[in-house]
């Protein structure tokens, strides 16, 4: 049985690890097939497929994004799996929503010198380095400072929704993210369905809108779930038709987060792979 985890960050994103770290790790871990998915960037595929290139033990890497989308007031992660990442007008379209998030970064920064945080963009910019700005790296920012003591703290005081320094973020719809995904010659899946705290009742909204745009598939595993919450996503994908895609979502090395850990398709769920090419089918059920 093979090893797999369509779901994980580097540091092109919020991820700690360089794309030669992760790949490292995910061989140590022995992942049998590994997606990269950094939030708004594919900046770190071609990098980690040529490193894997030069390696002995085999690892199939899937190419993939994690795109931040606006409904209704809640940011919702569209990912997109087996995307032709170099696809011009896909990286055209995904350099617009790099611009909004150092749009964003920048009026975070106002309302946080305002709110007596100065200096915290630099430092979250240093953080960041070449990857894309991310809340995270706010939180970060915000302890070396020594204006929080957590990272929660951090959310929970400045960055969350409805928070000092929480600014509306302008990013694209649902509709388009799965349009963008799709033209790419990718897979939409809704990530980690129970994480934006939205009642039962307006998931189902987001999983039908979602279907009705060309969205193939939900995240029916990932940590922290407990059985009932595993249970009731497998019953999601089978009532919508979606395929079930599973990840670590790994930020970085720790106790609760591993790559590749504690993940198998529930029962009865179609696996997302099963709607890729007999290659890479191949390649995942090796
Ligand atoms: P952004 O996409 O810039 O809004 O950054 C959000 C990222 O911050 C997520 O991808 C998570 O990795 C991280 N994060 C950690 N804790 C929280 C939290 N309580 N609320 C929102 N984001 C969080
Ligand atoms: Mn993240
Ligand atoms: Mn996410
Ligand atoms: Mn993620």
């Amino acid at each position: 049985m093979s090893k797999i985890d369509l779901h994980c960050h580097t540091l092109y994103s919020d991820g700690a690890l360089a794309p030669a770290e992760l790949l490292m790790r995910a061989h140590n871990q022995q992942v049998d097939v590994l997606a990269i998915t950094d939030h708004d960037t594919v900046d770190a595929i071609s990098e980690i497929i040529a490193l894997q290139s030069a390696e002995k033990r085999e690892l199939h890497i899937i190419p993939g994004v994690e795109i931040s989308t606006a409904w209704h007031g809640f940011d919702i992660h569209i990912l997109g799996l087996n995307v032709h990442w170099q696809d011009a007008q896909f990286t055209q379209r995904l350099a617009q929503q790099q611009s909004t998030r150092l749009q964003r970064a920048e009026e975070m920064a106002e309302k946080l010198e305002k709110a007596g945080c100065e200096g915290i963009f630099e430092t979250a910019q240093k953080l960041a380095g070449k990857g894309q700005i991310t809340r995270a790296h706010f939180a970060r920012a915000l302890i070396a400072s020594g204006k929080v003591s957590h990272f929660q703290q951090a959310f929970k005081q400045y960055l969350a929704k409805g928070k000092r320094a929480f600014v509306k973020p302008n990013w694209i719809s649902v509709i388009e993210a799965v349009q963008w995904i799709t033209d790419a010659g990718g897979t939409a899946v809704l990530a980690h369905p129970s994480r934006y705290d939205l009642s039962a009742k307006w998931l189902r909204r987001l999983m039908l809108e979602f279907k009705e745009a060309g969205g193939e598939g939900i995240e029916v595993m990932y940590p922290g779930l407990s059985p009932s919450l595993k249970n009731q996503l497998a019953m999601y994908a089978k009532e919508y038709g979606f395929y079930g895609s599973m990840g670590s979502d790994f930020h970085a090395p720790g106790r609760w987060c591993e790559l590749g850990r504690h993940l198998s398709m529930p029962e009865h769920v179609i696996p997302v792979w099963d709607a890729w090419s007999e290659t890479t089918k191949m390649q995942v059920n090796a």
